[in-house]
């Protein structure tokens, strides 16, 4: 390791940013992914400061439902020793003298970071706040590495007299990701879900020409659909979206990409099980909504992926939640998992599609669940990553 942290105090941005259940976490991925970046640190004799966000609070200070104390908690737990969780605010006194307070081995966890307006704005006097006494930085944020928060390019930026590294995490999500992205062998097929086509415009357009094939899935999928002209009922769709949907979709046509969208739908009066239809065609009655990709869709995206040597899949085929409307997406990653074993290279991104994937028992059976869902697009966009270039080369 290139760092000397024997006796030192790191300040580490992790991704804590996990789903919670009524106080409790309902998914602990995210931070088993940090531990081996933190007990590196511990058993090197050094001092742990970790500081992460937790969903969207409003930035006007504390609010209990976005709290990391239950991170502190399970932190704890999976360490085997206690982990500090100071006061309301990462900036405040309490915070201050417990950083300053520490001894070698010891964990401190900020309270989450967008508590505080200067986070969001990448504000440099909040990171000044953040490296006081601290003698290196490391990031292992993956999942907000496409940001520009205060905490991933102001903070590294403040420390510039100091080390400042990439974690294990973000180390090996860059190393994977970065070269299966920069010589993929093909075909190369994106498969892309979820409800929000805003999301993935941009993604879809500089997608085009360089997969060879864009499988579009899920909701978003209905707004490109409605671009086409074809009755998609009540299903979701971005109205505002539809006219960039068609152009978007002119560029693809005009590029060496093939685009797939679903023909059939399994589609339901509402979003919950016990009003199923099953639609074949695209033309979706006034008074239902899509739901799930239909079977047919299902296998001739399934087909796509299993001859694919190279698969990116980001975003949920359907209400995959929902019964019977997971049966796409379990489609689609039993085929990713064919694919794999058949020698190709298959990532998974997103916290959706990871927690599906994951969950249907397909994990194991693909080659890298990514951490990061909007990190993995970037990267598969080719966008700019300013929280990783403001590191130190290595
Ligand atoms: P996103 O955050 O944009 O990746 O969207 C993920 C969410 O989209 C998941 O919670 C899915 O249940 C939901 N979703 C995907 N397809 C549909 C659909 N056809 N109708 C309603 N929700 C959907």
């Amino acid at each position: 390791d290139l760092v000397d942290v024997a006796h030192a105090t790191v300040l580490v941005r992790v991704d804590f940013n996990v789903p919670l259940q009524e106080g409790s976490i309902a998914d602990d991925t995210r931070i088993r992914a940090a531990l081996p970046t933190i007990e590196s640190i511990l058993e090197r004799g050094g001092r742990v400061v970790l500081m992460s966000h937790l969903g969207r609070p409003g930035g006007k200070g504390h609010e209990p439902e976005f709290s990391l104390e239950p991170a502190a908690t399970r932190l704890a737990e999976l360490l085997g020793r206690p982990v500090a969780f100071p006061s309301n605010d990462c900036t405040d006194d309490d915070a201050r003298r417990a950083v300053a307070g520490m001894a070698d081995g010891d964990v401190v966890l900020l309270e989450n970071l967008r508590f505080h307006p200067g986070e969001k704005k990448g504000d440099a006097s909040f990171a000044g706040i953040l490296v006081a006494g601290v003698d290196a930085y490391c990031n292992d944020a993956f999942g907000t590495a496409h940001r520009s928060d205060a905490s991933m390019v102001a903070t590294p930026t403040a420390m510039a007299d100091r080390p400042c590294v990439a974690g294990r995490l973000l180390e090996r999500e860059l190393r994977y990701l970065g070269e299966t992205i920069a010589a993929p062998e093909r075909p190369f097929v994106a498969i892309l879900g979820g409800a929000k086509v805003s999301d993935k415009l941009k993604t879809i357009r500089r997608l085009a020409g360089v997969v060879d094939t864009l499988v579009v899935g899920g909701a978003m999928a209905f707004t490109l659909l409605k671009a086409k002209g074809c009755a998609v009922g009540r299903s979701l769709v971005e109205s505002d979206m539809v006219e960039e949907a068609g152009r978007m979709i002119e560029e693809v046509a005009a590029s060496s990409t093939t685009l797939l969208l679903p023909s059939d739908f399994v589609c339901g009066a509402e979003p919950k099980a016990g009003t199923t239809t099953s639609i074949s065609g695209t033309e979706i009655p006034d008074d239902m909504m899509g739901l799930d990709i239909g079977p047919e869709s299902a296998e001739r995206f399934a087909e796509t992926v299993r001859a694919a040597r190279t698969v990116v899949w980001n975003g949920p085929m359907g209400l995959f939640e929902v019964a019977p409307f997971d049966q796409g997406t379990r489609t689609v990653a039993e085929a990713l998992a064919a694919a794999t074993e058949a020698g190709g290279t298959t990532i998974v991104g997103g916290g959706d599609t990871a927690s599906a994937v994951q969950g249907m028992g397909f994990g194991e059976r693909v080659s890298h669940v990514s951490t990061g869902g909007g990190a993995s697009l970037t990267m598969l966009e080719g966008g700019p990553m300013p929280a990783v270039e403001a590191l130190d080369a290595t």
